[in-house]
């Protein structure tokens, strides 16, 4: 299996057997997506977490043979036609073929996260908008009100996933520096609830400097946990 980092939250994992696509934006400057679908003859996964256009894209309605696992936001906010799409999510859906298994998890933001499993029993997180945004320098930035409510919501969703779910092997994580002195809150109580064996950051809207920095005090706590900067 192989993980590629394509943009802000865009990630292709390949399988034996698939390519699955999370949250597909825009391609890589280098067209790494482009050229993974290039005479793929693996099945085509496209698993899109909410409707925020930095998490959808409607091309990916057209690529041909596809399977489309959207949230059902993204079927309802961006008006896609229900023909279309293999399966509309909500938190706590399953979706299974002979592929994969995803299961559907709610989300601090809209639409939902995701764990994906494998046929060998691998483990994916994808968070989407998953994640405690406190913004502690502008509260007022945030949708949500009080640091409580949204972090009373953030932590049941992880007593969710890890009930189910106690150790993950991929994670992919919100890391955002718009969130000021908070940008680790989140992740830091992502890998106290679950044991991740791998960690990529997300959503960093190219701050790569600002996020290297940060993820140094990640690996100083977590030191079992591998940390895979996605810098392209
Ligand atoms: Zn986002």
């Amino acid at each position: 299996m192989e993980i590629r980092f394509i943009a802000h939250s865009c990630f292709a994992v390949v399988t034996d057997q698939a390519l699955i696509v999370y949250d597909y934006c825009k391609d890589s400057d280098n067209h790494i997506l482009q050229q993974l679908l290039d005479g793929c003859h693996k099945q085509v996964y496209f698993v899109v977490s909410h409707f925020h256009e930095d998490h959808y894209n409607p091309d990916i309605l057209n690529v041909e043979g596809a399977r489309l696992l959207l949230s059902y936001d993204t079927v309802r906010r961006r008006r896609v036609n229900r023909d279309l799409t293999t399966a509309i999510l909500r938190p706590g859906d399953i979706y299974e073929d002979e592929n994969l298994t995803l299961h559907a998890y709610n989300s601090t933001d809209v639409g939902i996260s995701t764990v994906t499993t494998l046929p060998n029993g691998t483990t994916i997180y994808h968070a989407g908008d998953n994640n405690n945004w406190f913004f502690a320098e502008n509260p007022e930035e945030h949708i949500k009100t009080s640091l409580s409510e949204m972090e009373g919501l953030f932590i049941s969703i992880l007593r969710d996933i890890s009930s189910d779910y106690p150790t993950i092997d991929h994670a992919m994580f919100p890391v955002d520096p718009r969130l000021g002195t908070n940008i680790l809150r989140g992740p830091f109580q992502w890998l106290w609830h679950i044991k991740t064996k791998h960690f990529y950051p997300m959503h960093c809207w190219e701050q790569w400097d600002v996020v290297k920095e940060e993820l140094q005090k990640l690996l100083d706590q977590f030191p079992d946990t591998e940390i895979h900067l996605c810098e392209v």
